[in-house]
């Protein structure tokens, strides 16, 4: 075949529609059968994966065979994310017309580099920049850079913090890197995410530099036991605890980081979106005199992946720490995606975020943060009925269920896998094995709670008996 042959090939394959339309039939199928089926993939499923395993085609195949056989293979060895009985991580659901978004995202294929790339893709970043800013109650002073996730958004924001701190004390560190810098210090509470000691570890501050802050029994810096701050720190807090769901006193920290000149950044990749409900938003209160902020739209709030947004009160520094330049890129004034990420080439994530905002509504997103909160309470509750040991307060989203030892919780989560009836993922909080309950879909009834639980119990007596 020729390149021209080639060509001419997928010119009548865009004609014909029929690849798209295969890809149409069976993501609906896909979609109508995803709340219903197992959650997890059965195990002839995982053992047809394999036949992913073949050599790379020696030349161009059939587009519709190919979209066809990824179908067939690929959708039965999913976990139903989008139904409403994954509690794994926080991975959040999908709203329908986020998803439906990013079938037309995928169409345009759009780069929003530049303004002049994709005015599109631009205008809608900044209507979703003013969104969020007037849903999350934060300053208009507050810009957004759109990108894959939290663990990036935390690097940006705490980029921003490390230029703007060493760019006062008459240090630039785009050129002089960090080496004979004057030492920025990091504070940050002992259960601080492991993306944000990754970002620490990328900006070259090393982990060993943090000063942690103690933290009470569900997670929670203590404002009490912080050390002194001054104009060369960086504090990160956390809306939302990746176990307990926990708030760490943001208002506290925020007034005495305040006067001090220190940074704060809030790392809410799940949490922040409590500042979108009238009876959550308590939990965030303080936080608008905070510097950055990182959250995900693909969690709470449903969007598809990849979502994650950083939120910046300091543009100059945001801007600066991303060293947006290049003759050959016309800036223009307008917004140019490039200058608040790492990115340069990235796709347009505005656009789904955009659909979700826009279907939702002020209204919509708070009920939306309460539910998934109120079917978390009912969670907490229904354990505790069933004799669970929930560890924590439930005051967001998450419910951790205590066990005695590590084997058990792996005895549990098998059973419960193999059940299909749920998706729940281990861990250790606070010295003991726990099970995570993280309540994050649109999709999640009362119903799929009390299955879930009742699919827990029973795997726990599973484990029980078969472990005697
Ligand atoms: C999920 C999470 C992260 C990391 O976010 P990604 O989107 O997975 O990169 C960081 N912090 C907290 C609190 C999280 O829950």
């Amino acid at each position: 075949m020729t390149a021209r042959e080639l060509r001419d090939r997928m010119r009548a394959d865009l004609r014909s529609g029929a690849v798209f339309d295969t890809a149409h039939r069976q993501a609906a199928a896909y979609l109508d059968s995803a709340f219903d089926r197992n959650v997890s993939p059965s195990n002839h499923a995982l053992a047809a994966l394999a036949s992913f395993d073949e050599p790379l085609p020696k030349g161009p195949g059939d587009a519709e065979a190919i979209i066809d056989r990824l179908a067939t293979h690929g959708s039965p060895a999913t976990n139903a994310q989008i139904g409403g009985r994954f509690f794994g991580l926080v991975n959040g659901g999908a709203l329908p017309v986020a998803q439906a978004a990013g079938w037309l995202a995928g169409a345009w294929d759009q780069n929003v580099v530049l303004h002049a790339v994709s005015p599109l893709g631009a205008k809608l970043e900044e209507v979703c920049e003013r969104w969020l800013r007037e849903l999350l109650g934060l300053p208009e002073d507050t810009s957004a850079g759109f990108v894959t996730g939290s663990s990036m958004a935390i690097f940006c924001g705490l980029a921003a913090a490390r230029w703007r701190l060493l760019s006062s004390l008459g240090w630039d560190v785009n050129a002089r890197g960090l080496a004979g810098a004057a030492a920025l210090r990091i504070v940050t509470g002992r259960e601080t995410h492991s993306a944000v000691l990754k970002a620490i570890g990328l900006l070259g501050f090393g982990t060993d530099c943090i000063e942690y802050v103690e933290v009470d029994h569900q997670g929670r810096l203590i404002a009490e036991a912080m050390p002194a701050l001054d104009a060369r720190t960086i504090v990160i807090l956390q809306a939302g605890n990746v176990n307990s769901g926990a708030f760490d006193p943001i208002d506290a920290v925020c007034r005495e980081a305040d006067a001090k000149g220190a940074w704060v950044h809030v790392d809410g990749a799940f949490g922040l979106w409590a500042a979108a409900s009238n009876k959550l938003r308590h939990l965030t209160d303080g936080m608008a005199s905070a510097h950055s902020f990182s959250l995900d739209a693909h969690k709470t709030l449903n969007v598809t992946y990849d979502c994650g947004i950083v939120l910046c009160r300091d543009q100059e520094a945001i801007t600066a720490a991303m060293q947006a330049s290049g003759a050959y890129l016309p800036r223009t004034g307008e917004r140019d995606g490039m200058a608040m990420t790492p990115e340069m080439s990235r796709r347009a994530r505005g656009i789904e975020l955009w659909a979700a905002l826009a279907y939702l509504g002020r209204d919509g997103v708070d009920m939306l943060v309460t539910e998934l909160h109120e079917r978390a309470v009912q969670a907490g509750r229904e354990f505790a009925s069933a004799g669970f040991d929930v560890l924590n307060d439930i005051v967001f989203n998450q419910v951790v269920l205590g066990f005695d030892d590590d084997a058990e919780v792996q005895r549990i989560i098998q059973e419960v896998r193999a059940s299909g009836e749920c998706w729940i993922g281990a861990s250790r909080w606070q010295g003991r094995p726990v099970i995570r309950f993280s309540v994050c879909s649109w999709a999640t009834t009362p119903d799929d709670i009390s299955r879930a639980v009742r699919a827990i119990a029973l795997a726990r007596q599973q484990a029980f008996e078969s472990a005697r």
